[in-house]
């Protein structure tokens, strides 16, 4: 799938999970601490930023097998593993050093080259689904959640030993 259907996915998870949890307001506390993972072959914890592209692209291609092998993931591998080098560089600098601004110009140019680069370009696995994670286990509440109709029923399975909920 494509970026902006990858990303069309998780906002739609967040806002589902959002309507969920207000319908639980006497378990608000407990289920505040809960997050949405994007499952692969890895998991991905969501946390979504306000606009588009939505997710802090280092993040996702930390998590690198959710993209495919295309010629654009690679020059995207590439662009980031620079601009990692070069913050690690400047923050060994001290700013009045004369290298600083020099290398300061060198990220303020990579961080324009991401800007400029097409996400949309990328192809994403379509092997993704998008689970709730709870750092505690009360199956009353959990029980509760996989009975709401907006989690994917299909793919949750209501018995008491699993806490899995796919949205
Ligand atoms: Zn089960």
């Amino acid at each position: 799938m494509t970026w902006k259907e990858f990303c069309e996915i998780a906002v739609d998870a967040n806002n589902r999970w959002t309507k969920i949890k207000n319908d639980f307001p006497e378990n608000k506390e407990v289920l505040e601490k809960s997050y949405l993972v994007i499952c692969h072959h890895e998991r991905i914890q969501l946390s979504l930023n306000r606009e588009y592209p939505y997710f802090d692209i280092a993040s996702i291609t930390n998590n690198r097998a959710i993209l495919m092998d295309t010629e654009i993931k690679n020059n995207l591998l590439i662009l980031l593993g620079k601009m990692k080098d070069i913050q690690k560089e400047l923050k060994s600098l001290k700013p009045m050093e004369n290298k600083y601004k020099q290398v300061n110009t060198a990220l303020f140019n990579l961080r324009a080259e991401l800007k400029l680069f097409n996400l949309n370009q990328l192809e994403i696995s379509d092997d993704i689904q998008v689970e709730v994670r709870f750092p505690w286990v009360n199956m009353n509440i959990i029980q509760k959640i996989k009975s709401h109709a907006l989690v994917d029923s299909r793919k949750t399975c209501m018995c008491m030993a699993c806490i899995r909920v796919v949205l």
